[in-house]
């Protein structure tokens, strides 16, 4: 352990040897943003039907599908990235993304599927986003500090895109997911909670046990899992 961490510190504290192909300059440092993160947008268009199909909540599924679309539209939006700056679209692989997408296939394994799965696919989702959000500010900055408009204001739409994305994750999360998720067994503790949340008298909530907005939520939920298990959407 003493003799890894010394090794680690004397990497870190080392001056690195820049590769003959290194950024010279601004331009050169955008262009290799931009094929980094044209590998992690292709990379997202094959991670996230993946993601879609392990969760349960309809409404977590409709977010992230509606973002596969966004995302795929994305990639064709960082071709014309490039074009505007007369450079072949290249990807070069992102390292950290494929870092995020390992992590959302682990914490998917390490769930069972539900509003805890669905809540491990949020925060990894937001991690991709996160990631995306400083890429895409960085490259917008860059651009436009090298005069590069059209550029920046392509990069500037993906940008907002990108955190429109993770807001609507945050308010999934937030509205409904992460209490359906803290909910130890959230059949037999309907009824409680049900009680907790209104403040009408039992004998009405009794009555109204069996079609109650829970119940048809479920029906709601069960139906779209299993056009999903089926994979009907393909
Ligand atoms: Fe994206
Ligand atoms: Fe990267
Ligand atoms: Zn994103
Ligand atoms: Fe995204």
């Amino acid at each position: 352990m003493k003799n890894t961490k010394s090794t680690t510190r004397k990497k870190s504290e080392s001056t690195i040897t820049a590769k003959p192909d290194a950024a010279m300059n601004l331009r050169d440092l955008l262009i290799d943003g931009l094929q980094d993160i044209y590998w992690a947008e292709k990379a997202l268009t094959k991670a996230l039907p993946n993601m879609v199909k392990n969760a349960t909540a309809s409404d977590l599924a409709y977010a992230l599908k509606n973002h596969l679309e966004e995302t795929k539209n994305q990639v064709t939006r960082l071709e014309e990235v490039f074009q505007s700056l007369n450079e072949k679209a290249t990807a070069k692989k992102c390292v950290a993304m494929e870092g995020l997408i390992n992590e959302a296939d682990h914490i998917m394994e390490d769930t069972m599927q539900g509003a805890v799965r669905d809540a491990g696919i949020i925060a990894a989702a937001q991690k991709v986003e996160h990631y995306e959000i400083a890429s895409y500010g960085t490259l917008a900055t860059f651009a436009k500090t090298l005069g590069e408009e059209d550029a920046a204001s392509i990069l500037e739409e993906i940008l907002a895109e990108e955190k429109a994305a993770d807001e609507a994750l945050s308010q999934l999360a937030e509205a409904t997911i992460n209490d359906e998720a803290n909910d130890p067994d959230e059949e037999e503790d309907e009824e409680d909670n049900v009680i907790d949340d209104d403040d009408e008298d039992e004998d009405e909530l009794d009555e109204e046990e069996t079609d109650n907005d829970y119940d048809t939520d479920d029906e709601e939920v069960d139906e779209y899992v299993e056009m999903y298990t089926k994979g009907k959407h393909r």
